[in-house]
């Protein structure tokens, strides 16, 4: 029984043990594909705001050109492209466009700027693309006038249907950037641009979280920062030749954020995004906490389960134990536990004093059987066993040993005499006994009294004499009981018929 009682808890242990790990194991799968759902959103969002960037930079640049076209068509219709005319519509229309400055360029590079200033440009690569029919814009140029970094936008000047000229006007680097409108990330990420060869065509220099500066070229800069993403520099740096979007991670020192880039469609410039993680990862923050919720109610849920399977497997183990030990007709202890208990008990240091052991032998019980019917025996039988069990303490150990055979082990009695009166009186209690279906016949019983430690220190010594002086009770006409004692015939006896 204790081997499958193990073998039970053993089975129900393992299979715990197989429904968590599948547990954990669903949980860490699902866990696994909602990270990298959300990294791929992050990615996406990232993507798509730099790209309307992208296209809102381009916007202003085109409509910056249409405004300039337009001038330059009423450029083209005066009789001179830098003649008094011409420079007065230029100067009177700069201050609204937004150029820092503006000039007219003749097909020879001679350059007349809105302040009267005038200069020679026609080595100048913006001009020379300009007088071939193209919108052109320069990379950052050291003005010629004021020595400052600026972008130059060149549109060509008709006449006749032929290039006479050029429309020219200036950005500061600066407000290159200032167009890049304001970030979604709290101003904690920012925009740059850079050539395809890495070099800073524009950023905003005033970024509190900005870590890559103006002078610095893209390529050398982030050679020396860790990337994690499975992308590496070389891949990066094909994109940028092949004019390609893409997006990494990197790690600069413990400062982890996104890098993202994205092709302009302005000369072969990128246009560059960095956020940091953490604030990216802003938005999803509630998965995390929903993440450890669902956690901690699958971990309660589990453990109430447990608690549950455990509390009803004890319980349902308690009952098995209860039947495997008890007597299923009068729910006394059967034999063997009856015997197993009570040698226990004698061995248990709480068993001080006498220890009294009172067999009992139900009287002519094959009369009751023969005259009655087994069924009624069998009554009889449950009648006595309810008896026994309201007539002693509940810690008193009562099993029935046979046929129509009762044991009582009271535990720790103050004297030898007060279980002698208990026998005496419980004789009497048998006699007086009414079982309905014995149509009044009076139900005897024969008892027999040892004590340990006097009589015996085992369940098998103890038996042995209260067996002898049970029999001894028969011998002088039952309904009685008697004492054991070495000559029982001189002995104490009790009360008989
Ligand atoms: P004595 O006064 O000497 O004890 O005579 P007795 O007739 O009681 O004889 P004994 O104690 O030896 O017989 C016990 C009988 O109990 C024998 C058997 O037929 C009967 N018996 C044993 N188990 C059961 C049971 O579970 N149910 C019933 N109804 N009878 C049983
Ligand atoms: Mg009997």
């Amino acid at each position: 029984m204790r081997e499958k009682e193990q073998s039970d808890v053993y089975i129900f242990v393992k299979a715990g043990i197989a429904f968590l790990v599948f547990m954990v194991l669903c949980i860490a799968v699902f866990f696994i594909y909602v990270e990298k759902d959300v990294e791929n959103n992050i990615q996406n969002t990232i993507e798509n705001h730099v790209e309307r960037q992208s296209y809102h930079l381009k916007s202003v640049i085109d409509t910056h050109y249409g405004y300039m076209e337009a001038i330059a068509r009423f450029i083209g219709s005066q009789d001179e492209i830098t003649g008094e005319n011409a420079m007065e519509i230029v100067r009177y229309l700069y201050e609204d466009s937004g150029f820092e400055r503006m000039a007219i360029i003749d097909e020879y590079g001679n350059a007349t700027y809105d302040n009267g200033v005038e200069k020679v440009v026609s080595s100048r690569e913006y001009f020379q693309e300009a007088m071939k029919g193209k919108r052109t814009l320069s990379d950052p140029v050291e003005s010629k006038v004021d020595g400052e970094d600026r972008v130059i936008l060149c549109v060509p000047v008709y006449r006749h249907d032929k290039v006479a000229g050029v429309l020219c006007g200036s950005y500061n680097v600066g407000t290159l950037s200032n167009i890049l409108f304001e970030d979604i990330y709290d101003d904690e990420g920012y925009c740059y641009i850079v050539t395809k060869d890495g070099d800073m065509v524009s950023m905003k220099a005033d970024k509190q979280y900005q870590t890559i500066g103006p002078e610095d070229n893209f390529f050398d800069y982030y050679s020396k920062v860790k990337i994690l993403s499975k992308y590496s520099m070389e891949e990066i740096y094909d994109d940028f030749m092949n004019r390609e979007r893409g997006g990494v991670e990197i790690d600069n020192g413990g400062d982890r954020r996104y890098l993202t880039y994205e092709p302009l469609e302005l000369n072969d410039w990128m246009l560059c995004y960095v956020v940091p993680v953490k604030k990216a990862r802003e938005p999803y923050g509630f998965i995390r906490t929903y993440e450890i919720i669902f956690c901690l109610v699958l971990a309660a849920g589990v453990a109430a389960l447990l608690f549950f399977v455990i509390v009803t497997n004890n319980r349902r183990q308690k009952l098995l134990m209860r039947y495997a030990h008890t007597d299923a007709l009068t729910g006394c202890w059967n034999k063997r536990n009856t015997e197993n208990l009570i040698n226990e008990w004698l061995s248990d240091p709480r068993c001080t004093g006498i220890q009294a052991f009172l067999m009992l032998d139900v009287d002519k019980f094959k009369e009751i059987n023969d005259g009655h019917g087994h069924a009624v025996g069998d009554l009889v039988l449950r009648e006595v066993g309810d008896m026994l069990r309201s007539r002693f303490r509940e810690n008193d150990i009562i099993g029935r040993i046979g046929g129509d055979e009762f044991v009582i082990l009271m535990k720790n009695v103050p004297s030898e005499e007060l279980a002698i009166d208990r026998a005496g009186k419980l004789v009497k209690m048998f006699r007086e006994m009414e079982i309905e279906e014995m149509n009044g016949a009076v139900l005897t019983s024969s008892m027999g009294l040892a004590f340990s430690p006097g009589n015996g220190r085992t369940f098998t010594e103890l038996y042995q004499c209260a067996d002898e002086a049970l029999y001894e009770t028969k011998k002088k006409g039952r309904n009685g009981y008697t004492v054991y004692s070495e000559k029982m015939d001189d002995g104490e006896q009790g009360e008989n018929l």
